[in-house]
Formats: structure tokens, C-alpha cells, sequence
């Protein structure tokens, strides 16, 4: 054994840290253009925080690693419950408040929440639900919005600010064991019931240290952070926690996730680094070509949960001067998996090669590849195979509910306990990971793979397009062949013969889509990706659109 002190990895020492030593980084909230954001310390935040937790405890009962509920935008807050809950030794639990009403009463009482944290303006959502969630018993309600539709509920009604209001401003946090809960988030159940991940305040406090490395989100004292990527979405993607360790400032979004006021608030408050998902970004890219912004501020554009289109990384880059990182992970990893940084001493030119891959795995994050005979796959950049993730910040189970233990379904994990991520791609010896597809998006045309992914890139590539999904559709000769559904620039008159020729210079020639559809919108996710299953659902006979 060593001689080292073991000291557990927990969220009060977060807290601790961030409200004393960088208790003057600042937390700030859009309201809207014609009010200045509401700003808040982290002293402040810190001191809140502790006030929540005695608020929950000994008015509301609420006791160690129970799950309590958050339907909240990204605010200050939010903020302050990512902080109270695990601290006090309770778990956060965030509700995807874009989530299917079906799936959301399934998981509010999958999870067992008796309290939930909601915004006011979320309310129209929630008072609809509460019917069907009858362990709820307390509706704690911040920032504006009308209370008055909890009225004849079977709940008890409480004000954010006044439930707080007049407790001690600091906590004697308990001594927890790192291994314990701390946060519990639920994936959005594409195929059947929604599963959820339970972090532990080790995971949360290893993965914080990993999104601040240099050679990861990278942030400091220095930066102003804007996490559009909303709080229930893997947590921000543990940017709130990691910047309160660190004592980067916050911007929050709050309920203002529209491209344009995203542009008024980049311009006003100068953040230097953002994250969202290409959907986000594309709809500011367009905002911000149509209707410049002084977006100098901004150095780096965090992307991930779908792949990085091309012309979206060079868009930024070439007009606006924001450099774009792409990254990839899941609920499952935290969700930090890998990250693509380019190595060095190349041109930038050489550079997005590397930029356009998913990235590469930092120590904590080992990955190997299955091909389809289970064999284990060199990573060699060439052979495709399975991705297959572990680490002390990669779940090992689902959550199995407040009565269940955890599970581990087999489509799901490794005879050896890896997390079998449903991802297909290569791996270079350097350890850079390409991503070819999802396995449930490849299209298995007479023998062969094809790569949905690629396509829509190329795709959206063409000037003409601004979004493409391909999916497969049955064939009798080939079993599956891929559909193409594009949406058309406005005022644009590109043909299919057109996109099939600009296809037929960058892919091989028996990869070309025959069938093509134009669609309005491609229908995206609560998270905002492509929904795929819809469109498989549409197009599911293979006829020609
Ligand atoms: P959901 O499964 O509901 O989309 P997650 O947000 O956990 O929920 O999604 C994880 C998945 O998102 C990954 O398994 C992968 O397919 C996809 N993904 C995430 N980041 C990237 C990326 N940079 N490139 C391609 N796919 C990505």
C-alpha cells in the first residue's frame, strides 16, 4: 500500500473550492435583450447552494441518496441544485424537459422523485404530468412563470426564493464515500424504456479534472463559458461542475436557445467558449451569415452528440473566426469520451484531418473495437469494428429504479464489463477514433457497409443543401439501400441528378443513393439530433418517396 492520504473525490469539496477561492467568478443569466443578465458570484451561488440544502432537508425531508428531480433550463438556479443535491448527499436528477410526456412520467417514476426543482415556465409542461406521477410530492418553483396553474394539484407548492430565504449560508456537507450517487441522468430510450446512468461524486470529480485538461475543453479563470448544451443533456456535458472547480464564469442561456438571441447574448456578454450539438450550431451559423455579430470573443466551439458536418467546422472558422472542436461521448461516459485535437507541428491545412475525426481518448478512457465475429480488431486506422469503451468515469450498469438493482443487458456491455457503445469506427495506433456510423444507421447494401454518415456530409457539403439524413430502406436485390431525404436552401433549384453527380466525385460509385427525398426539416431528437427512426418510419416500405 502507499503512503498517500485517501481522501474521497467528492462534490462538497467542488463546492467548497469554487465559492471561497473562486468566489468571484460570476454566473450569469440571459433575461432577454432589453435587461442585463441577472449576475450572480460563485461566493453568492456557494452560499445558495448551502441554503437549498437546508431548505430540502429539514423542510422537505429529504434524505441521502434520494433522487430529486430538475425541470430547469440552464440558470443560475440550476447551478446552485447541481451543487446542493450531491453535496448534501442527495442525487440530481435531470428531466430532459424535451423528452416525450410519456417517457418523462416513465422516468420521474422510474427514479421515484418526490421533489422536484422546476422553472416556472416549464409548469404548462409538468402540471399536465402530475396526474400520472403520484410519489411526487413537493414542486419547488423558480424564476418567473404562473404558479397558479399548480392549483388543485396534489402537491405542496414552494417558492425558490422564499424556501431558502434567512437559512445559514454554509453547510457542514457530510463526509461521503466518492462511490456513492451523486447525479442521475437518463438516456432518451430510442429503443424502448429509457436507461438510466448513475454517477458517482468520484466519476463526477474525475471527469470534472478531465474537461479542464488542456488537451480537453481547456477552460480557466480566464474564459466565460456558455453551456447551450442544456443541463439535463449528460449534464451539460460537466462543464457547470468542471467550471465551478476551475472558477471559469458561467453564461447561462436560460430559456432563450434560438439562434438569435444566442448571437445578442455572444455579442453583449463576450463568452470565450461554447458547447452544443451540430443542429445548435448550424442554426447560429446561419444567424450569424445572415445577420453578423461581434462573436471575436468566442475561441472555441464545442461540438458533439452527432458528427461535426465539414462545411460547419470551416463555416466558423473561415466567416467567423470561431474554432470548432469536436468531441465524442454518451450519456453511458459522462459524456466525455474523446476529443479531437490535432497532434502537433502540422500546417492547419494538415490539421483537419484529425479535426473532422471524433477525436482522441484521453489515459482515462481506454476504447478497443469488435468486428462482427467478435473477434477484437487492431487499431490500425483501418479495420471497423464495434467501439467498446471503460474507465472510472464509463457506467457499468444501468440504474435499475428505486426498488431494482442494476442491469447489465448484453447488447449493452461486454462478457468483461466494457461498455459496448453501439458506434462503429476505426481507431488509429495514435489513438484517434473515426466514427463510420451508428451500427443501427449503417446501411448493409449486398455484403457491404455503407456509411450514412458519409453521405450526409458530402451532402451538406453542396452548397445547395443545409441538412441530409440517409437512412436504409429495404431492397429485394441488395437488402438494404440508402434513402436520401434533403432539405433544399430556400430559393435553391438543385435537382437529384445534381446531388447524385456531386455524391459520385467523392464516393464510390455503387454507394450512390437512388432514392431521394426533399423534406422540410429532418425531425431531430429532444437532444436536437437527427431522429433517423422517424424517417425510417416513413419510408419504411423502400417505396420511392
Ligand atoms: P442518444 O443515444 O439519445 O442520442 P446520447 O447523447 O448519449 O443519447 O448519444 C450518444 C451517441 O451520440 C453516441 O453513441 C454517438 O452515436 C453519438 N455521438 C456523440 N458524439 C458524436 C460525434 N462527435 N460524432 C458522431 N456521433 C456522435
Amino acid at each position: 500500500m502507499s503512503t498517500m492520504q485517501d481522501v474521497p473525490l467528492t462534490i462538497s469539496r467542488i463546492v467548497t473550492h469554487g465559492s471561497t477561492v473562486h468566489g468571484s467568478a460570476r454566473v450569469l443569466t440571459w433575461t432577454g435583450a432589453n435587461e442585463p443578465p441577472q449576475a450572480r458570484t460563485y461566493a453568492a451561488v456557494g452560499a445558495r447552494a448551502a441554503q437549498l440544502a437546508y431548505a430540502l432537508r429539514d423542510e422537505l425531508g429529504v434524505r441521502q441518496q434520494e433522487p430529486v428531480g430538475t425541470l430547469m433550463w440552464n440558470n443560475a438556479e440550476h447551478l446552485e441544485a447541481y451543487l446542493a443535491l450531491p453535496a448534501m448527499g442527495s442525487v440530481l436528477h435531470t428531466l430532459n424537459l424535451r423528452l416525450d410526456p410519456r417517457q418523462l412520467t416513465w422516468i420521474v417514476n422510474h427514479a421515484r422523485d418526490r421533489v422536484i426543482l422546476a422553472n416556472g415556465t416549464l409548469l404548462p409542461l409538468l402540471v399536465p404530468l402530475l396526474p400520472q406521477l403520484p410519489a411526487v410530492e413537493h414542486v419547488v418553483v423558480a424564476g418567473p412563470g404562473d404558479r397558479s396553474l399548480l392549483d388543485g394539484t396534489h402537491v405542496t407548492v414552494h417558492e425558490y426564493e422564499e424556501l431558502i430565504a434567512g437559512r445559514p449560508e454554509s453547510y457542514d456537507w457530510p463526509v461521503l464515500d466518492e462511490r456513492e450517487a451523486a447525479a442521475l441522468c437518463y438516456t432518451s430510450g430510442t429503443t424502448g424504456d429509457p436507461k438510466g446512468t448513475l454517477y458517482s461524486h468520484r466519476s463526477v470529480y474525475l471527469h470534472s479534472l478531465g474537461v479542464l485538461a488542456a488537451e480537453s475543453f481547456g477552460i480557466t479563470p480566464r474564459d466565460l463559458a456558455l453551456p447551450i448544451v442544456p443541463m439535463f443533456h449528460v449534464n451539460a456535458w460537466g462543464l457547470p461542475h468542471a467550471a465551478f472547480m476551475a472558477g471559469t464564469s458561467l453564461l447561462m442561456p436560460d430559456r432563450f436557445l434560438q439562434p438569435g438571441p444566442i448571437a445578442d447574448m455572444m455579442e453583449i456578454c463576450r463568452p470565450t467558449v461554447s458547447g452544443a450539438v451540430p443542429t445548435i450550431w448550424q442554426g447560429l451559423l446561419n444567424e450569424l451569415d445572415a445577420r453578423p455579430r461581434d462573436v471575436s470573443s468566442v475561441h472555441t466551439a464545442i461540438i458533439g452528440g452527432s458528427a461535426c458536418p465539414p462545411q460547419l467546422m470551416r463555416g466558423f472558422e473561415e466567416r467567423h473566426g470561431i474554432r470548432v472542436v469536436q468531441a465524442w461521448g454518451m450519456t453511458e461516459t459522462s459524456p466525455l469520451g474523446c476529443i479531437a485535437h490535432p497532434p502537433p507541428g502540422l500546417e492547419p491545412a494538415e490539421e483537419y484531418p484529425y479535426r473532422l475525426m471524433q477525436g482522441r481518448f484521453p489515459a482515462t478512457v481506454e476504447a478497443r473495437l469488435r468486428g462482427p465475429d467478435g473477434t477484437l480488431l487492431p487499431k490500425d486506422g483501418e479495420s471497423a469494428g464495434e467501439l467498446e469503451v471503460r474507465g472510472p468515469w464509463i457506467t457499468g450498469a444501468y440504474y435499475g429504479g428505486a426498488d431494482g438493482e442494476p442491469f447489465r443487458p448484453e447488447d449493452k456491455f461486454s462478457e468483461d464489463g466494457w461498455l459496448r457503445t453501439g458506434d462503429v469506427g476505426t481507431i488509429t495506433a495514435d489513438g484517434y477514433l473515426t466514427l463510420t456510423d451508428r451500427a443501427k444507421d449503417v446501411i448493409k447494401s449486398g455484403g457491404e457497409w455503407i456509411s450514412s454518415m458519409e453521405l450526409e456530409n458530402h451532402l451538406m457539403a453542396h452548397p445547395d443543401v443545409t441538412e441530409a439524413a440517409v437512412i436504409a430502406v429495404p431492397d429485394e436485390k441488395w437488402d438494404e439501400r440508402p434513402l436520401a431525404a434533403v432539405v433544399v436552401r430556400e430559393g435553391a433549384e438543385v435537382t437529384y441528378e445534381e446531388l447524385r453527380a456531386h455524391l459520385g466525385e467523392r464516393i464510390a460509385k455503387w454507394q450512390l443513393p437512388e432514392r431521394w427525398a426533399r423534406i422540410g426539416e429532418v425531425p431531430k431528437t429532444s437532444v436536437g439530433k437527427f431522429d433517423k427512426k422517424v424517417l425510417r418510419r416513413r419510408y419504411a416500405d423502400g417505396e420511392l418517396p
